[in-house]
């Protein structure tokens, strides 16, 4: 598992803004507070004193140390009722000078204890959708709203299968996990099932990188002639699950099955999955991309065939 690290380093930094903004805001109510009321800055200065008679009483050696300590605590005590007291009287809450972290588990840290805090993984999860591109499909393209009701017969029961199938494939998605093919015509929810699958693995904390097959091949060629790109092939080779939409989409040619074999194979060699999507019959693949590339999508990837009539043309009444 690897957030990314540009990702975690510009959520650490939120997180050290958003804490330091909680305490300078808290801060400035306690420095309010010592302005307007200077009985209260009084009992402050004396609660901070207690602290210090602490210390002195524990140095001072063991003889009646219970007792002398006993007689600074509860001093302590009667200055924090004190305090809260004449807080109710100025109209204001006991806890108004305390700090108000967004998360109150971890104080704004991020960790609790070595372990990232729920919302520190939340904040990561949404940080790699948006560097995936995938906060606006985030929404509307997950599995609680893949819609079997436009299949039938036996093509939904494939399509159920598929759904299942993906569904465990991203809540167990770990390095090493097999590569996956869909094929199938248009509109039968590739892309839907592939994009729900980003999501969930994003939310697990791995990197993952989405990419149209056009976008993929021509930020490839870019790269190849020095030209700006923006994508790097060390991205397309490290993400920890890659996904290229719409294979076929792309124009023919020979560098691009060039590119393509290299992606495909780099990440086997290197185990790292890769989930391809496409229009493109086994025998089109074939065709298009010679035997080398094809043997290595339909021999080492897992195909899932999709069924059905076009879900997009059945929505609009066709
Ligand atoms: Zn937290």
């Amino acid at each position: 598992m690897s957030y990314r690290k540009d990702n975690l380093k510009k959520v650490k930094q939120a997180f050290s803004e958003k804490r330091s903004a909680a305490l300078a805001a808290s801060r400035s109510r306690l420095e309010r507070l010592h302005r307007e009321y200077p009985d209260l800055a009084a009992i402050d200065a004396a609660l901070a004193e207690t602290g210090m008679r602490l210390v002195e009483e524990i140095t001072r050696g063991p003889e009646g140390i219970a007792e002398r300590v006993a007689a600074v605590r509860s001093e302590n005590e009667r200055l924090q009722a004190d305090r809260a007291e004449m807080l109710a009287f100025y109209g204001f809450p006991p806890d108004y000078t305390d700090v108000v972290y967004e998360c109150p588990l971890c104080g704004d840290t991020g960790y609790r204890g070595t372990a990232l805090c729920s919302c520190m993984k939340k904040a990561l999860a949404k940080a790699g959708l948006e560097s995936a591109g995938l906060s606006a499909l985030a929404e509307s393209q997950s599995f609680g709203s893949f819609d079997l009701r436009f299949y039938s017969g036996e093509n939904r029961r494939t399509m159920e299968r598929n759904l299942d199938f993906c569904r465990d494939y991203a809540k167990t998605f770990h390095d090493g996990s097999e590569s996956l093919l869909f094929i199938g015509n248009t509109g039968l929810g590739k892309t839907h099932l592939s994009t729900s699958i980003a999501v969930s693995v994003i939310e697990r904390g791995f990197d993952v990188v989405y990419h149209s097959a056009p976008s993929v091949f021509a930020a490839l060629e870019a790269e190849k002639f020095g030209r700006p790109s923006a994508l790097s092939s060390a991205e397309l080779f490290d993400a920890d699950l890659l996904i290229l939409d719409d294979l076929g989409a792309e124009n023919p040619g020979a560098l691009n099955v060039n590119f393509l074999y290299h992606i495909v194979n780099t990440r086997l060699v290197s185990q790292r999955p890769t989930l391809i999507n496409t229009n493109l019959s086994p025998a089109e693949l074939q065709k298009r991309y010679t035997d080398r590339v094809a043997s290595r999508l339909l021999g080492e990837y897992r195909v899932l065939r999709f069924a059905g009539s076009d879900v997009r043309m059945q929505k609009i009444g066709f």
